[in-house]
């Protein structure tokens, strides 16, 4: 029973006890069943170079279109598939999807170079060899691995496994960001011990960054942080105009963000991609 958090609701979101386990199965088949009926798709969200609004890469952000109960947040379902397993062979199918689309990308002049982010469960990683799955993944579509961006955020449980994985990964060459940096679930230690590239500043930091000092001087704390370890910042949920020229003065280089674009399906997503005289080099050079 659907129980008052909002629109995306289905019956398994059950809250009830002597449910859950039996609700979790419901959810991990009904999940899988989405995706083998063609209910789960990818928005790709833009990450732009703040001076020159060249694109450097996308984000893949999953969707899910619920046949009664119509687009289920990410921030509803993901959860629930992490604590079903469900987010196992849900997070490899988003990884093939991205990877497809951005290797269709690449086939154009104007994606040439072009990166693809996307984000991790850390519930992934409990299957065995999931760093080699998941570079057979990129190799497979034609792709290197540094064409692909990895977004971790971390719970704190499985911290031996996230650092292997990343480890292995960030090797080969796949880039590893550091998402929502700042808050709970992303810190300094993780600096120390991931060979991560990427910050992204959270966007509860984004939004008060015209604000007040308070949220300024967490943003210039956080540059400053990125810029001293040789880290490239992105600043995510760029809401207004005056967010990206105090982000831009504050030397941040890289965005994304409803100003600059939303969330977008793959064929608006494409329109948005410029012949490559236009860029300046993408990602790494970008700091
Ligand atoms: P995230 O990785 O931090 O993604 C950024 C979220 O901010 C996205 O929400 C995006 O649509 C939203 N956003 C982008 N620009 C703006 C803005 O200007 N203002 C505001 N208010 N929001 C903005 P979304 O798509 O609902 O995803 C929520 C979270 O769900 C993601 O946060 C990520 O943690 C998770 N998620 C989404 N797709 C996947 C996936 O394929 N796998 C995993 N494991 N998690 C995913
Ligand atoms: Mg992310
Ligand atoms: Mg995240
Ligand atoms: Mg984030």
């Amino acid at each position: 029973v659907a129980k008052g958090r909002g629109s995306g609701q289905v019956e398994v979101f059950d809250e009830d006890a002597s449910h859950r386990s039996r609700d979790r199965l419901d959810l991990r088949s009904e999940l899988l069943l989405a995706r083998d009926r063609g209910q789960l798709h990818l928005a790709y969200q833009p990450i732009f170079a703040l001076d020159s609004r060249a694109i450097v890469a996308f984000e893949a952000l999953l969707r899910w279109t619920h046949p009664h109960h119509g687009n289920v947040p990410p921030d509803v379902f993901i959860p629930l598939a992490e604590e079903s397993g469900a987010i196992v062979e849900i997070g490899q199918w988003v990884m093939e999807q991205a990877c497809r689309q951005l290797a269709q990308w690449h086939r154009l002049p104007e994606g040439r170079g072009l990166g693809m982010s996307v984000n991790l469960s850390p519930v992934q990683l409990h299957q065995a060899h999931a760093a080699e799955r998941t570079l057979g993944v990129i190799r497979a579509a034609g792709l290197h691995p540094a064409d692909i961006w990895l977004e971790i955020t971390e719970h704190s449980y499985l911290r031996h496994e996230v650092t292997q994985y990343a480890s292995a990964l960030g090797a080969a060459g796949v880039h590893l960001v550091l998402d929502d940096f700042g808050t709970a679930y992303s810190n300094l230690s993780y600096l120390k011990r991931l060979p991560i590239e990427i910050l992204k500043i959270d966007k509860s930091f984004v939004s008060g960054v015209t604000g007040g000092h308070l949220d300024i001087s967490i943003v210039r704390a956080i540059l400053a942080i990125a810029d001293s370890l040789g880290l490239v910042a992105i600043a995510e949920g760029i809401e207004t105009e005056e967010q990206r020229t105090t982000l831009r003065g504050l030397g941040c280089r890289l965005g994304q963000g409803y100003l600059l674009s939303r969330p977008l399906p793959a064929a608006q997503a494409g329109l948005l991609l410029r012949p490559q005289e236009q860029m300046p080099a993408r990602a790494r050079n970008a700091r």
